[in-house]
């Protein structure tokens, strides 16, 4: 099988999959995937990630125009942002999942790192997460804001909104995010508990052990 055609049926798979598990529900989240030759794969608008269709993706050139398939994601510039600034980033799932979403509406959450190291599987797959502002959906500000940080941190989380994950492959990006929501979860099972996240020292062992950036 083709490349093209293997990326359309991967994306197809792992929307249903996040679909079926009740990580995205109605037509919100949308997965991209770079192309060999430069372009891009991306989830339709309107579309329910339980019920994508390979042949209705949208396809763009390396340019950045749409080639074939239904119109894209309204928040194609989302993912456009992360590509933009990330020359490693294979894949960009886009979620509005309850447990991340719920956190990015928290008043005393730290911007510059959303969640704690809570543990190891986190800080490997997550690392430091930083809020992106609220802005209204279709703002182009959003892409500005998503921009600055998308050079520095390949998770990003919305305010009010949810998180944008990029990855060196689409499975990469799909578990991140998924790791990203379980720790969002924890996080908020644990208000109101005192917390003994992993120390500066244990997230520097990790990042030293597992070259991470
Ligand atoms: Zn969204």
């Amino acid at each position: 099988m083709s490349e093209i055609n293997r990326t359309r049926d991967e994306i197809c798979r792992v929307g249903a999959s996040l679909f079926d598990r009740g990580l995205t529900a109605g037509s919100s989240g949308n997965i991209s995937v770079r192309l060999s030759d430069g372009g891009w794969l991306m989830t339709p608008t309107n579309a329910s990630m339980g019920a994508l269709e390979p042949t209705r993706l949208s396809l763009f050139d390396a340019t950045g125009r749409l080639v074939s398939g239904d119109k894209p994601t309204k928040e194609a510039f989302l993912h456009f942002s992360m590509y933009g600034e990330r020359a490693d980033a294979a894949a960009v799932v886009h979620l509005h999942s309850s447990y991340a979403t719920a956190v990015s509406v928290l008043r005393d959450i730290d911007p510059d790192d959303v969640l704690p190291a809570l543990t190891a599987y986190y800080v490997m797959r997550v690392g430091r997460l930083p809020l992106v502002p609220y802005f209204a959906p279709g703002d182009l500000d959003l892409a500005h804001a998503v921009k600055a940080l998308a050079s520095k941190h390949h998770a990003v989380l919305l305010a009010n909104h949810g998180p944008v994950v990029a990855g060196t492959s689409l499975a990469n990006a799909q578990y991140a995010t998924e790791e990203l929501e379980e720790t969002a979860k924890l996080f908020l099972m644990l208000q109101n508990h005192a917390l003994r996240p992993l120390t500066p020292e244990q997230v520097a062992d990790l990042r030293a052990r597992f070259s991470l950036s």
